[in-house]
């Protein structure tokens, strides 16, 4: 379809740039205007969040636009959990069935690769450009450049502009605009286990480790130069948190005590841990994500906390609803954006809750004996009823046709009935017999 529908987009990120690929693909007019430099020309920011899991829904998306096979050659698959006791035992439990993974993906890697497959689709950037206010009625933007300000006008304008959103904020101003933020009590600090000899991996290199420490934890995920990127959450505040290591000594010794082998692989800890930002982690909400000719989407309409993995793939998911409603309804955005918002705000709310309950999980649950019990005997009835009984990580990470909404409903099923299971006596000897799986099945139909 050709149209002469000039759409701008705040926010050259990973979906502001998929979602103006897409657009493109439809035979749009796509400006994107994004207040930092153009990432192609700037070198990684040291800090940063550099690496993350991308998993089914987002690829799905990228498989839409083209860009899912060159993704997926530069990508770590990660095949389950490591887990790292504070004695130095490892423990390992598979994500899903044989041949389900995430995937360890650069952050920067990615989002070039989709600001170049927009430009390659005739999309224009403007860096340097960020977006001050933007007029709902007129559908103007006004964009700010070295100092200077100009208004343009668009056919439609959609915030890609993440959590703290300047077009969301312009929608704030208006009547009857619901928002939240939440703030948890944890923050985090991303640190780094350079590669070993010759690019070589001195963790397991498919997985994701976890170093569970119940009110708090740190993880690590694989980059393709061999080293790691670990990311500590801990309290900001409280005997044990940012603010209780104050000096090196206090630093050195925490994580001796409480990361003993991760340590010995992090010979720049110290320069890490004092130059690294420790940034905040939030759940951001707001409805109506329209008004008028103006939407939010990404980040800007549902940040979450990151304990799911989902916070790109769940906006990748918003891109690739959003382009099948401009399908199955002739590209009327009349039409479209009151579906589309409708639609996610349930899913997106869901994402939202099972990523906070996700936390808990890993820091607390993962290391716990009766916790691996548990997903044992789930990944049993998976295997036995494929399609009948399926554990709730799978259905948010590795399905792409049951929603967030169905995934966290069935969840909350499927948890009461493992709550009653786990009750059962002589469950460690008895779990794998078919009278048991054929109970639980029974449990499930009830
Ligand atoms: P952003 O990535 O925030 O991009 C917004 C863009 O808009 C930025 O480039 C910004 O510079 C630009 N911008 C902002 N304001 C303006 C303005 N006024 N004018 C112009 N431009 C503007 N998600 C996953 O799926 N898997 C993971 O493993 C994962 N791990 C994470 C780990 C951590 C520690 C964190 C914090 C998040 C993680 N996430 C993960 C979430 C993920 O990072 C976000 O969901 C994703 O980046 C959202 O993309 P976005 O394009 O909507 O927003």
């Amino acid at each position: 379809m050709k149209t002469d529908k000039h759409i701008a987009i705040a926010g050259a990120g990973p979906v502001g740039s998929l979602l103006a690929l897409y657009l493109a693909k439809r035979g749009y007019r796509v400006d994107v205007f994004e207040r930092r430099p153009d990432l192609r020309a700037e070198t990684l920011q040291a800090g940063r969040s550099i690496n993350l899991a991308l998993s089914t829904r987002g690829i799905r998306a990228l498989d839409e636009v083209g860009l899912g096979d060159a993704l997926r050659r530069v990508a770590i698959p990660m095949h389950g959990r490591v887990m790292h006791s504070v004695q130095g035992q490892i423990s390992s439990l598979p994500y899903g069935k044989q041949g389900q993974f995430i995937n360890s993906i650069s952050r920067s890697g990615l989002n070039v690769v989709l600001i170049n497959g927009a430009e390659a689709q005739g999309v224009n950037f403007h860096f340097n450009q960020r977006v001050a206010h933007v007029d709902l009625q007129k559908t103007t933007l006004t964009l700010q450049q070295n100092g200077g300000e100009k208004k343009l006008a668009f056919d439609a304008i959609i915030g890609a502009d993440g959590a703290f959103s300047a077009v969301r904020a312009a929608l704030q101003f208006t009547d009857r605009v619901d928002y939240s933020q939440d703030y948890i009590d944890h923050g985090y600090k991303e640190l780094h286990i350079p590669a070993g000899p010759n690019g070589s991996f001195l963790l397991e290199k498919n997985a994701l480790h976890i170093w569970p420490r119940e009110s708090f934890m740190m993880i690590a995920l694989p980059n393709p130069d061999g080293s790691f990127t670990c990311t500590l959450f801990f309290p900001f505040e409280g005997a044990t948190s940012f603010a209780s290591l104050k000096t090196n000594e206090d630093i050195v010794a925490f994580f001796k005590n409480t990361f003993p082998d991760a340590v010995a692989l992090m010979p720049d800890l110290l320069h890490d841990y004092q130059t690294n930002p420790t940034s905040s982690l939030v759940t951001m909400k707001c409805y109506p994500w329209v008004k008028n000719k103006t939407l939010v989407i990404g980040d800007a309409a549902h940040a979450v906390v990151p304990f799911y993995g989902q916070g790109m793939n769940a906006g990748f998911e918003d891109c690739r609803v959003l382009n099948e409603l401009l399908d199955t309804h002739h590209d009327d955005w009349d039409v479209v954006l009151p579906m589309f918002q409708s639609q996610r705000k349930q899913d997106t709310d869901a994402i939202a809750q099972l990523a906070l309950d996700n936390f808990i999980e890993m820091r607390d649950l993962v290391a716990d004996a009766d916790f691996l019990l548990r997903k044992k005997i789930e990944a049993r009835l998976h295997e036995l009823y494929p399609e009948q009984w399926i554990p709730q990580y799978s259905m948010v990470t590795f399905h792409d046709t049951i929603r967030y909404s169905e995934a966290q409903a069935l969840g909350r099923k499927q948890k009461r009935i493992m709550d009653d299971v786990m009750k059962l006596p002589h469950l460690a000897t008895t779990w794998q017999s078919l009278d048991f799986q054929q109970l639980v099945r029974r449990m499930q139909e009830a």
